[in-house]
């Protein structure tokens, strides 16, 4: 069993590179000084007024990563405009002060301003909790991602005026609750503000449509409000979309250089994006990193105030460019902050090569979208803070002298090896392959995923420095050499395959296939099998990301490719990565037919039968291969050999054996490393007692009958 031959890597902190030290110069932002140029930018997270302790852990986390402001999520001010069923933070009253301070209070913790982020989400927001008829500039209907059946109405003056009174006093609050930063925001398609700014919602006649100079007359009325207001000791930043990529239709960068230009020193900062949020925050299969920066280039000569901007940045030498190349002032950055709270602290102590890389998914954003607390990819203790106690640097000492052995290096085996290398346990990791990684290192070599091989990356990177965790490549193991290791306990992270009989969500059982036909899966493809024919069907039953990727390598090869699936539209769920229009524009502009609401029902020879999913009508097509995208079977053979072994476990040294990640159950990168992680952190912890939960959560206060 040939150990990999690697060199001993001493880990040690190393002095800061000189060229990354004017990322640490403090400037002021009006009458506030953050301490160096990182910036968490707001975002959502799926915790909000829900999970308050949790969501002010996670913002303390990242101040303490180094991150000199910290930014809360869009914050509801009043609950004439909420958004509902999104789980936002809200300062509608006096009353939702403590839970806002307790952020504040944790990102002040680590000497990081708090910025918070004050939104009226206008006919953004159906209203659906308060019920209140929603504003906004016109009457149409309210735009959100949901499309509910219900429009906004148009402000009139005295709404105009109580909006004013209700942004001033929500600014009062935010001082009160102790944030430094207090946001006007107008972008992204989600406040009334931008809606205002936007001819393309903006049909007033009055002083408050039309012209340029109407059109941010409110903007820059609320800004003066809150600026009276709050402006002698909290920083007054605008949040602006510089771009929402709707040409003549909507804002762009001219019209918006234009009304910067109008107001270029009347914020204490700008915050610059692109609109729309699925513009903003692109996944890396549709936007390098860097992507913004042609629309936010030219902000910085227009203004003397700072200017943040963001766009997936994790290359140092990038950030350091454009503070030279007087792009930006501040690196802004969500993602790049959740995968890894502490990028900053690693620059800085020198340690480039432990960042935690941000893979471009959006499995972050899908938080928001499916109202759970918001996941990570790259960083499974992302919103477990509080609840679970982990930390993304930091873990508990081992608390026993057992060895482990981990079978299996795809997302979930080297997550946990990597986690209990770092708790000091004596680790083995094997796996079968010539390289770590499992599946990503096959996904990423898939059209638009490249970047995801940084999962693979990052923990082989910090387990190879580890002298207590040893790799073994390219073994196999067997159920007899399990129990020669006799290793006293025993992670079973061996993964899983795609079904190729059809089986999946719409067909609970397999379907008939003929042994003639070319079936295919995507474990095939991404062998390098390709189909022999040139019509080629793709059936996706999965609605994730694999059909489209693997319809897009099928046309980029070549094959005339017709793609199917039962849901209304393609990869539907990335609806929830905000990707699904990026992929279906792509899928069709590459010559993809889509066929959506009908189902594979038969693989025949030269054929496949299909029927619609409402009637059942049926439909022939003459198809050389097809390809099933639709569920996946755990490698579970090495877990169920042992089991029926378990009575020779005691006389091997084996204690326990636990099956993790795709080996258990199927599922996404995230909740692999997240399965990994889990059991790095729990090993030896104590046991949960009878009826108690592996989590904290926090439970609402009954207020007397
Ligand atoms: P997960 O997402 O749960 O981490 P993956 O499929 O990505 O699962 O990774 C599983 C890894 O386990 C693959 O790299 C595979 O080669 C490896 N593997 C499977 N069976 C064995 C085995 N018996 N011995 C060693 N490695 C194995
Ligand atoms: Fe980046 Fe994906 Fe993590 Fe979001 S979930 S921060 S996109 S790695």
């Amino acid at each position: 069993m040939p150990i990999v031959n690697r060199p001993e890597i001493a880990i040690a902190t190393c002095a800061r590179d000189a060229r990354y030290d004017i990322l640490f110069e403090p400037l002021a932002i009006g009458p506030v000084t953050a301490r160096n140029r990182f910036y968490q930018v707001p975002h959502c997270n799926g915790l909000g007024y829900r999970d308050p302790s949790a969501l002010a852990a996670m913002r303390g986390v990242k101040a303490e990563g180094g991150w000199a402001v910290v930014c809360t999520e869009q914050v509801e001010i009043h609950h004439t405009s909420e958004v509902t069923p999104f789980i936002e933070l809200r300062l509608w009253d006096d009353r939702d002060i403590p839970a806002l301070a307790r952020m504040a209070d944790a990102i002040h913790a680590h000497d990081s301003l708090a910025g918070i982020e004050l939104a009226y989400n206008g006919m953004n927001g159906p209203n659906l909790y308060s019920r209140e008829v929603p504003m906004g500039p016109a009457h149409l209907p309210v735009a959100t991602f949901t499309h509910e059946p219900v429009q906004a109405r148009r402000m009139d003056k005295a709404d105009i005026r109580n909006l004013r009174r209700w942004h001033t006093e929500a600014a009062l609050r935010a001082k009160s609750a102790g944030f430094d930063l207090i946001y006007v925001y107008a972008a992204h398609s989600l406040s009334f503000l931008y809606h205002f700014l936007s001819r393309r919602f903006n049909d007033r006649t009055d002083e408050y449509g039309g012209s340029i100079e109407n059109r941010i007359r409110l903007l820059r009325e609320v800004t003066e409000d809150a600026m009276h207001a709050v402006g002698a000791t909290c920083a007054v930043p605008i949040r602006i979309s510089v771009d929402d990529l709707q040409g003549e239709a909507g804002l762009n960068c001219a019209e918006i250089e234009d009304m910067i230009g109008c107001m270029a020193n009347l914020p204490d900062l700008w915050d610059v994006t692109l609109a729309g949020w699925e513009n903003d925050s692109r996944t890396s299969r549709f936007a390098e990193e860097g992507h913004e920066e042609e629309f936010i280039r030219g902000i910085k000569r227009l203004t003397s105030k700072p200017v943040v901007g963001v766009g997936r940045y994790t290359s140092v030498d990038r950030m350091v460019s454009l503070i030279r190349g007087g792009v930006l002032d501040f690196i802004g950055a969500a993602r790049p902050s959740i995968a890894d709270p502490f990028l900053p602290k690693k620059v800085e102590e020198g340690r480039i090569e432990d960042i935690r890389e941000c893979i471009g998914c959006n499995i972050c954003v899908s938080g928001d979208f499916t109202q759970s607390p918001i996941r990570c990819t790259q960083n499974p203790t992302m919103a477990e803070e509080w609840r679970k106690g982990w930390h993304p640097e930091r873990v508990r000492p081992r608390g026993s002298e057992r060895p482990l052995l981990v079978v299996g290096a795809g997302p979930a085996g080297l997550e946990a090896a990597h986690v209990l290398g770092k708790r000091g346990y004596e680790v083995t990791l094997a796996e079968a392959r010539r390289e770590l990684g499992g599946r990503v290192l096959d996904e990423s070599r898939l059209p638009g995923l490249a970047a995801w091989i940084r999962v693979r990356d990052y923990r082989q990177g910090q387990i190879e420095r580890l002298p207590n965790v040893q790799i073994f490549l390219d073994n196999r193991l067997s159920v007899e050499d399990v129990l020669a290791l006799g290793t006293p306990r025993v992670v079973i992270a061996t993964g899983s395959h795609w079904r190729a009989d059809g089986a999946g969500r719409y067909h609970a059982r397999p379907i008939t296939i003929a042994a003639s036909a070319e079936v295919l899966t995507p474990d095939d493809l991404m062998a390098g099998r390709l189909p022999r024919g040139k019509r080629v069907l793709v059936w996706d039953d999965d609605h994730y990301y694999m059909g489209g990727v693997l319809a897009e390598l099928l046309a980029d090869r070549g094959y005339d490719t017709l793609y199917i699936t039962p849901a209304s539209e393609a990869s539907t769920w990335t609806r929830a990565t905000l990707e699904q229009h990026f992929i279906q524009t792509r899928l069709l502009r590459k010559g993809v037919r889509i066929q959506s609401f009908r189902a594979v029902i038969e693989v025949k020879q030269d054929s496949v039968v299909t029927a619609c999913v409402f009637t059942g009508a049926t439909e022939s097509l003459g198809i050389d291969a097809t390809v099933l995208v639709t569920a996946r079977l755990p490698d579970a053979t090495l877990a169920r050999e042992l089991e029926l072994r378990r009575t020779e476990w005691r006389h091997a040294g084996i204690d326990d054996v636990t099956v993790i990640g795709d080996a258990l159950a199927p599922a996404t990168i995230a909740h692999a490393t997240y399965a990994g992680r889990r059991y790095g952190e729990e090993c030896d912890a104590r046991l949960m007692g009878v009826g108690e939960l592996p989590f904290r959560r926090e439970i609402t206060q009954l207020l007397p009958i």
